[in-house]
C-alpha cells in the first residue's frame, strides 16, 4: 500500500475527531486525498496595510501592530472579546467569539504582531473576526515563499480550529511523510512534449509556491491532466460505441419525407435547419449509431428538426419515439405534429402516466405489431410493456431533465441493432461545458431563427409599477394579443409559493374583472383535466391572461400570446428567464418580455436581469450564466454529470485549455482508437485506474 493511501487519522495532528471532520466537510480520507486538497486563492503575505487603507472590499489583509487593549461584551453565554489593534495609522477591532480564554492568555499588549484576516462589518464597525495572530519577528523566519495558500474549510471546522492555517500545516506534515510515495500520472512523452511540470512538483508548489511562475505551471499542468482525462474518457466511450454497436442504416429519402416536404410544410426551413437535417440524415446512414446533440435557441424550431429525422426513419421502414419531459409538452407535440402530418398516412400515438388503460392496451399493441408509426410522450415510454417492431430513431426533447440512464433504457426498446439516438437541449449550452458532459455525442447547432420574428423587447420593472404594468396589459389585450404571467414556483411543494401563486391570481382577477377579461390558472398541483381546460382555453384564445408557473417553462407554443410578465424575476436562474421568454414571440406580433422584480437585489440578481434586458441571445446568455453561477448549477449537466470531478480546472474560466487537450486526446484516439499501442499502454492505465475510483466512491456515497 503507498502511504498516500494511508487513512488521514493517522497523520500526526490530526486525530480522530478532526479526521471525522476532515471524511464528512472535505471528503479527505487520506493522505493522497488531503495533498490533492488545494487552495482555492493564494495571498502576497510580502504585502503589508496599513489600518488606514483598510475597506471591506479587500478580501484579506495583513497589518502589523500592537494591541492597545482588551474588551469583554456580552452575557455569559455568547460572550465576545474585543480587542483594540493599533499600527500608528489608526485602530481596528479584533473580535473573538470562541477560545476567548486562550486569547486572553496568550496574547499580551505592547508586543508586535503581525494580523491576517478578512475585514467585515460588525456593529457598524469594520473589525477582522478571528483573525490569525503571530508575533511580527517570528513571522519572517518562518516564511519560505511570499505566496501563500487559503484552503476552504467549513463553519465548523473552522470552530475546532481546523482553519485554512491548519490545513497548510497539515499539508507541510503530509508532504514531507507522503510526497516520496507519488507518482507520475501523466506519460513521460507528454510532460516533454508539452513542457510540463512533472506532478510532485506541481502538487508541492500548489501548496507551497516557489515563485508566481512555479505556482501558474503547477496550476496548469493539474487542470490539464483532469480536463485530458474527462476529454479521453468521453471521447473513448464514443468510440467504443461506434465500435461496439453497428448503425442502422438509413439510405432512403423516400415518400414520407419528400410528400411532407412539398405538401405539408407551411414554410421555407431556415439554413441552419436544412444544415442540421443534412448532418443527422449523413449520421443516420452511416452505419455506426448516431448520438446527436442537437442545440438551438427557444424558437428556433427543433421539433421540426426532429420530424424530418423521423420522417426518415419512417421513410426506412422503422419507427421513432419523441420523449419530453411533462405531459403538457408531450401533448403539445403530440397535437401539432398530428396536426403538421394531416393528409399523411402515418400512425403517431401519444403515451403519458395517465393515458387510460384500455387505450394504453391498443397503442402497445400497434405497437409492437408495427401499425404504429411515431410515438410521443413522457417518461412512460421507458417503462418495460413498452416494446417497439422496430424502433429507428428515438428524440429526446430537453434533454436535461433526463439522465444518462434514461438516455440508454431507450436503446433497447429494440430487438438486434440500437437506435439512433437524437437528444435537444431546451436552451443553448455553453459550447466547452457541452464539449464536456456530452463529449460523447456529436453535435449540431441551429445557430439561426426562423425569418420574421420581431426581437422581443425585455424591461425590467420593480414592483412599484405594477400600475403602470397592468395598464401595458390592457392595451396589448384591447390589441387582441394575450399575456402569460410567471410565478416562481422553483419548488413545487413549497406553500410559501402557491400562497404567492393564488395571491397573484386573485389580484389580477380583480384587476382585469370578468366578463371583460378572462384569466386561467395553470400550475403543476392541478389535475390533467383541469390542466388540459386552461390550457385549451388560453390556446383558442378565450382566455387573454394565463396565470401559471414554471410548468410552462419548456416549449408552449402560443403565437398569439405576446407578452411575458415574470414575477419575482429575481428569484429565477438565466436560463430559465430566457425559456420563459422564448414562449413569447413566435407569432408575427411584436412581443415583450417583462421582468418584476423587488426593490432590493443581490449583485447577482441584477446582473442576470440586466442581461436579460440586454439580449436575446441564448448562447451568449448561455455563457453569461456559466460565468456568474460556475458550471455546476448550469441547467442540462447535473443530471449528465461529468467522468471525473474537478478540483482545479474550471469549464466557465478553462475554455482554451478544454479545446487543447480535446485535440490531444482526439489526435491520440485517432491514432489508437483503442488505446492498445504499448505506447498507450500507461495513459489507458491511469485512465482505468481514474475510472474505478470513481465508480468505487460512487458506491460509497
Ligand atoms: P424550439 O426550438 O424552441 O423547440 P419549436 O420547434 O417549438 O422551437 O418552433 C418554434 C415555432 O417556430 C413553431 O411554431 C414552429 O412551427 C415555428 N417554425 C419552425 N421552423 C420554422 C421555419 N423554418 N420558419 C418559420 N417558422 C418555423
Ligand atoms: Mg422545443
Amino acid at each position: 500500500m503507498s502511504l498516500l493511501d494511508q487513512e488521514i487519522k493517522y497523520l500526526a495532528g490530526v486525530g480522530p475527531k478532526k479526521a471525522e471532520m476532515l471524511n464528512k466537510d472535505l471528503n479527505i480520507f487520506t493522505l493522497g486525498d488531503l495533498l490533492y486538497y488545494f487552495p482555492y486563492r493564494y495571498i502576497d503575505k510580502s504585502k503589508f496595510y496599513s489600518i488606514r487603507e483598510i475597506s471591506l472590499d479587500l478580501p484579506y489583509i495583513q497589518i502589523k501592530g500592537e494591541i492597545k487593549s482588551f474588551l469583554l461584551v456580552g452575557p455569559k453565554r455568547g460572550q465576545r472579546l474585543i480587542a483594540t489593534f493599533s499600527d500608528g495609522t489608526g485602530n481596528i477591532e479584533l473580535l473573538w467569539f470562541k477560545g476567548i480564554k486562550w486569547i486572553q492568555e496568550n496574547l499580551k499588549p505592547g508586543i508586535n504582531y503581525t494580523i491576517f484576516g478578512k475585514p467585515t462589518e460588525f456593529n457598524g464597525r469594520i473589525n477582522i473576526v478571528h483573525p490569525e495572530v503571530e508575533e511580527t519577528q517570528k513571522k519572517s523566519v518562518e516564511l519560505a515563499s511570499v505566496l501563500h495558500g487559503m484552503y476552504n474549510t467549513s463553519e465548523k471546522m473552522k470552530n475546532a480550529f481546523l482553519n485554512s492555517k491548519a490545513i497548510y500545516k497539515l499539508q507541510q506534515i503530509a508532504w514531507q511523510k507522503a510526497s516520496n510515495s507519488i507518482t507520475e500520472t501523466l506519460p513521460e512523452w507528454m510532460i516533454n512534449k508539452l513542457h510540463f511540470l512533472p506532478l510532485a512538483e506541481s502538487i508541492f508548489n500548489l501548496h507551497f509556491p516557489q515563485n508566481a511562475e512555479k505556482l501558474q505551471r503547477a496550476e496548469y499542468r493539474i487542470k490539464f491532466e483532469e480536463l485530458f482525462f474527462i476529454q479521453l474518457s468521453m471521447l473513448r466511450i464514443k468510440a467504443e460505441r461506434n465500435r461496439a454497436f453497428e448503425g442502422l442504416r438509413f439510405p432512403i429519402v423516400g415518400n414520407f419525407f419528400n410528400d411532407f416536404y412539398k405538401n405539408n410544410l407551411p414554410f421555407e426551413l431556415t439554413n441552419a435547419q436544412k444544415r442540421v437535417v443534412k448532418e443527422i440524415r449523413v449520421n443516420m446512414n452511416s452505419g455506426t449509431q448516431m448520438n446527436r446533440l442537437v442545440q438551438g435557441d427557444v424558437g428556433s424550431g427543433k421539433t421540426l428538426v426532429a420530424l424530418l429525422s423521423m420522417l426518415i426513419s419512417l421513410d426506412n421502414n422503422c419507427q421513432s419515439c419523441l420523449m419530453a419531459p411533462t405531459e403538457i409538452l408531450a401533448s403539445q407535440h403530440f397535437n401539432s405534429i398530428s396536426q403538421m402530418l394531416k393528409g399523411l398516412d402515418i400512425q403517431v400515438g401519444l403515451l403519458m402516466g395517465s393515458t387510460k388503460k384500455s387505450e394504453r392496451e391498443k397503442l402497445l399493441l400497434d405497437l409492437v405489431e408495427g401499425r404504429l408509426n411515431i410515438l410521443i410522450g413522457t417518461h412512460a415510454l421507458l417503462e418495460d410493456p413498452v416494446r417497439f417492431k422496430h424502433l429507428g430513431l428515438v428524440v429526446i426533447d430537453e434533454q436535461h431533465r433526463f439522465g444518462v440512464a434514461q438516455r440508454a433504457a431507450l436503446w433497447r426498446k429494440n430487438d438486434g441493432i440500437p437506435p439512433h439516438v437524437l437528444v435537444m437541449t431546451a436552451t443553448p449550452i455553453p459550447r466547452t461545458l457541452a464539449m464536456t458532459v456530452y463529449g460523447d455525442l456529436d453535435s449540431s447547432i441551429i445557430d439561426e431563427l426562423p425569418p420574421g420574428r420581431k426581437p422581443i423587447i425585455t424591461a425590467h420593472y420593480r414592483d412599484s409599477k405594477r400600475l403602470r404594468l397592468f395598464g401595458f396589459m390592457k392595451e396589448q389585450i384591447k390589441k387582441g394579443r394575450q399575456i402569460y404571467m410567471v410565478y416562481p414556483l422553483i419548488n413545487e411543494s413549497e406553500k410559501m409559493d402557491y400562497k404567492n401563486l393564488e395571491d397573484g391570481y386573485f389580484s389580477i382577477m380583480s384587476a382585469f374583472p370578468s366578463p371583460e377579461y378572462y384569466v386561467a390558472l395553470l400550475h403543476g398541483k392541478m389535475k390533467k383535466d383541469q390542466k388540459d381546460i386552461s390550457m385549451a382555453l388560453f390556446k383558442s384564445g378565450k382566455a387573454q391572461i394565463m396565470v401559471a408557473t414554471t410548468v410552462i417553462e419548456v416549449g408552449v407554443d402560443v403565437p398569439n400570446a405576446s407578452v411575458m410578465v415574470i414575477e419575482s424575476a429575481e428569484r429565477f436562474g438565466l436560463s430559465q428567464l430566457h425559456q420563459l421568454r422564448g414562449r413569447v414571440g413566435r407569432g408575427g406580433y411584436q412581443s415583450y418580455c417583462i421582468l418584476m422584480s423587488g426593490d432590493k437585489l443581490s449583485s447577482d440578481a441584477k446582473k442576470r436581469l440586466e442581461i436579460m434586458v440586454e439580449t436575446n441571445d441564448g448562447f451568449a446568455i448561455a455563457e453569461a450564466d456559466m460565468k456568474l453561477r460556475g458550471p455546476g448549477d448550469i441547467e442540462g449537466t447535473q443530471q449528465s454529470g461529468m467522468p471525473f470531478d474537478l478540483k482545479l480546472a474550471n469549464i466557465a474560466k478553462d475554455g482554451q485549455l478544454i479545446h487543447f487537450s480535446r485535440d490531444i486526446a482526439t489526435r491520440l484516439l485517432d491514432e489508437d482508437p483503442e488505446l492498445a499501442n504499448p505506447n498507450n499502454a500507461f495513459l489507458k492505465q491511469q485512465l482505468d485506474k481514474k475510472a474505478k475510483a470513481k465508480v468505487n466512491w460512487g458506491l460509497i456515497s
